[in-house]
């Protein structure tokens, strides 16, 4: 099987694995123990949780604080509803755990447009709300938005500022001048059922989960010191390979892009991160391709959330048609991803893709 499809989720780093077994414990150590017990094995897990914290935090601006979470879409619903907001805008192209949550609090919320290359323009107009959220990295193109210029313009208006960093964090460099960042363990090679909110000082959230008080009383239940241990390491380990994994996922791309070269990009070819390859190829039938090609792990571009059939919003956004949309696929790949075996994909990929006569 070759696995092409890093946006979903990424391996885990065996240096995050690692650091989780101690952690995950059993009758004959004492790594199990509650990180928030005030007994030896329960401060050593505690200890373990601040410097997994430390490492997470070095990879989002200073100024802040990092609450655990069980996921990134659970940060951002801890920041949206948190935050008291009443009138909210987002982007066209924010994946469902803002857009859903954005709607859920202010059915009414603005819809701010991106361009025919999936980014939104840093002039945008932001007046008459509370909040704006937009996405630093898309999650469906990989296309990257102008975050500094637009939670500029969200401050200017008196808003507060969300970014979805879940697709850019440890890839690009932190977000700036957002007020809030989520983020999640698990599409940074850290593992599953963990992510983060950083948020500014100075802000204040309502909590939307009671109980022991944990993570500054906003976010009450037992951490997991093995989820934690993990997500740092795996936050460590990005920031230190950033540069380099950037490069490989570059020379992928190129080298992708150079196979598949009669199929059409979808989003812009710069402002983007080069570990998402979303093209279309008109005719095609995905459901079949992927049916024809089942030894290689991809996404049909299309494919809603909900898996309702509905095309993609993402790519309705940046203006394609309900067929174009229906023929497009998305390819992702990082820093595990063999060259030989992307190559090899994008073959079988071409020969099916030909076999259909298209
Ligand atoms: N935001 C983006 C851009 C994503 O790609 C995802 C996951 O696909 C999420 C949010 C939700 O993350 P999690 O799986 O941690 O809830």
């Amino acid at each position: 099987m070759i696995y092409l499809d890093y946006q979903a989720t990424t391996p885990l780093a065996p240096e995050a694995r690692e650091a989780m077994l101690p952690w995950l414990g059993g009758p004959d150590t004492t790594g199990f123990a509650n990180p928030h017990s005030p007994h030896r094995p329960g401060r050593a897990a505690a200890a373990a949780v601040a410097v997994a914290r430390d490492e997470v935090a070095a990879l989002l601006p200073p100024g802040g604080q990092v609450i655990f979470t069980g996921s990134a879409t659970e940060a951002l619903n801890l920041a949206i509803f948190g935050s008291g907001a009443k009138r909210l805008a987002v982007s066209a192209i924010e994946h469902a755990a803002v857009l859903d949550t954005a709607r859920a609090v202010d059915p009414g919320v603005t819809i701010l447009p991106v361009n025919g290359d999936g980014v939104l323009d840093g002039e945008t107009p932001i007046r008459g709300v509370d909040l704006v959220a937009v996405m630093q990295v898309n999650n469906e193109i990989g296309t990257v938005q102008p975050i500094a210029e637009l939670a500029q313009a969200a401050r200017r208006a008196g808003a507060l500022f969300v970014c979805d960093a879940v697709q850019g964090a440890g890839k690009l460099a932190a977000p700036a001048d957002a007020d809030m960042i989520a983020l999640s363990a698990h599409k940074l090679y850290g593992p599953k059922g963990i992510g983060a909110l950083w948020l500014r000082d100075g802000l204040s959230l309502a909590p939307l989960i009671h109980g022991g008080g944990q993570e500054h009383g906003l976010r009450s239940g037992t951490l997991s010191p093995a989820l934690c241990a993990g997500f740092g390491v795996a936050a460590r380990l990005a920031r230190e390979r950033m540069d380099a994994d950037a490069a490989h996922v570059r020379a992928l791309w190129q080298a992708a892009r150079s196979r598949l070269s009669r199929w059409t990009l979808n989003g812009s070819a710069d402002a983007r991160w080069h570990g998402n390859l979303n093209l279309r190829l008109d005719g095609l039938d995905v459901g079949r391709l992927m049916s024809d090609v089942r030894d290689v792990a991809f996404s049909a571009g299309s494919a809603c959330a909900s898996g309702s059939g509905r095309p993609s919003h993402v790519l309705t956004a940046i203006g394609l048609n309900a067929d174009q949309a229906k023929s497009s696929i998305r390819l992702g790949f990082g820093r595990y991803t063999e060259l030989q075996k992307l190559e090899d994909a994008c073959a079988r990929i071409e020969a099916a893709t030909a076999a259909q006569g298209v």
